[in-house]
């Protein structure tokens, strides 16, 4: 079986909104074209300083002028640099604190305060979150899935609480990573775009209502808020990735010298980088999940960004993808194991479910094949 690829860059045909032209080039690098050509960048930061602008207070005005989520990674510590130095304003930062976090993680959010800005630390109800990351692990195929709800769910509810109506994003997801035409255009987030954007694989949280005896109650900060608060406050959020050119690496190196670590004993689990899900134990677990089902995980996302930047030819990100894409995440499981109890054979049990029969080996059994690392074997090749 031979899947298709972008001509341009290293995404596969299975990758979920990703459409190709007649040229075969994925609508990623179409959305990263028109980003080089096309966009006037100038004007959009213009757009930009006028709408901030109406929510800055004046100088002797006690308060925030926006709110910031951060998890410590480089977008998050790149955005309170960006609004706090070259804006000169003084958000308010929440951060939803991770599954699992790693001590560099922690030294990253610790650094956050030190630009100068508060930070919320949101210490969640430990026991209802385990209990949604086995549930989604199980019923999506996502350990992350309360992650990826809280993410965007606790800030908002907190800046509906302060009555901040200005939430600033970072990338604009689908600008970056493809997504349908329409969405390339989104400034703005909100309820519609979480629930069709943000990673959630149409599980609610009224769908967690009930497992291990959760009520409402218990879940509340996942609930998005009422859209009479979002009026009331006013509440709107907006992708600095819409309005200022997104170049991930240029932003490490000014993200580095405001205090920012990377990894430096090698790359992440599951990919060739060492400067992105650093707070996370078991974020190759994630990745390895999207791996199984779609024949892509994050070193594909990473290479291609490189690629569309101009830092990797198509062949060495193929090279790289040959060596780090799709490895069994032993690290991540091990963490996983700790955490939630379970067993490595319940662990590989449910990963096998999620595996898509078109990409990997089967035995007669029906069982996946698997070389003596416990890689699954691939019908496709990378190319
Ligand atoms: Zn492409």
């Amino acid at each position: 079986m031979e899947l298709r690829y972008c001509n341009t860059c290293l995404f596969p045909e299975t990758k979920p909104d990703l459409f190709f032209n007649e040229e075969g080039v994925c609508s990623a690098c179409q959305g990263a074209k028109n980003k080089n050509d096309n966009i006037d960048w100038v004007q959009r930061e213009k757009d930009f300083y006028t709408i901030i602008d109406k929510y800055k207070k004046k100088e002797n005005e006690i308060g925030y002028d926006c709110l910031i989520p951060v998890s410590g990674g480089k977008d998050s510590t790149y955005q309170v640099y960006f609004m706090k130095e070259i804006c000169k304003m003084n958000p308010l930062c929440v951060c939803f604190e991770t599954t699992n976090l790693t001590e560099l993680g922690r030294q990253n959010i610790d650094n956050i305060s030190k630009m100068g800005v508060d930070v919320i630390y949101f210490k969640k109800n430990y026991n209802a979150y385990k209990s949604m990351v086995i549930e989604g692990f199980k019923r999506v195929g996502d350990e992350m899935w309360p992650n990826h709800l809280g993410i965007f769910t606790i800030p908002i509810n907190i800046a509906v609480k302060f009555n901040i109506p200005l939430i600033i994003w970072g990338e604009n997801p689908q600008l970056e990573y493809g997504g349908p035409v329409e969405s390339l255009e989104n400034n703005i987030l909100n309820r519609r775009w979480m629930e069709e954007f943000g990673g959630l694989l149409g599980n609610r949280i009224q769908d967690m209502v009930g497992v291990d005896g959760l009520t409402e109650k218990d879940l509340s900060p996942y609930f998005y808020p009422s859209d009479e608060d979002i009026e009331r406050v006013g509440v709107v959020g907006l992708f600095l990735g819409h309005y200022f050119f997104w170049d991930a690496r240029k932003q490490l190196e000014i993200v580095k010298q405001h205090g920012f670590s990377v990894k430096e004993d090698g790359p992440v689990e599951g990919t060739y980088t060492n400067y992105e899900n650093l707070d996370e134990k078991m974020h190759g677990l994630h990745d390895y999940l999207k791996y199984i089902k779609y024949g892509f995980g994050r070193a594909t996302d990473h290479a291609c960004i490189d690629i569309r930047n101009n830092r990797l030819t198509r062949d060495e990100g193929l090279k790289l993808l040959q060596k780090y894409e799709g490895r069994y995440p032993n690290e991540s499981v091990n963490a996983f194991i700790k955490y939630s109890g379970m067993t490595k054979e319940e662990i590989d049990q449910i990963l096998d479910s999620f595996t898509n029969s078109m990409l990997f080996q089967q035995a007669e059994d029906g069982s996946f094949l698997k070389d003596e690392e416990g890689n699954l074997v691939r019908i496709f090749g990378f190319r």
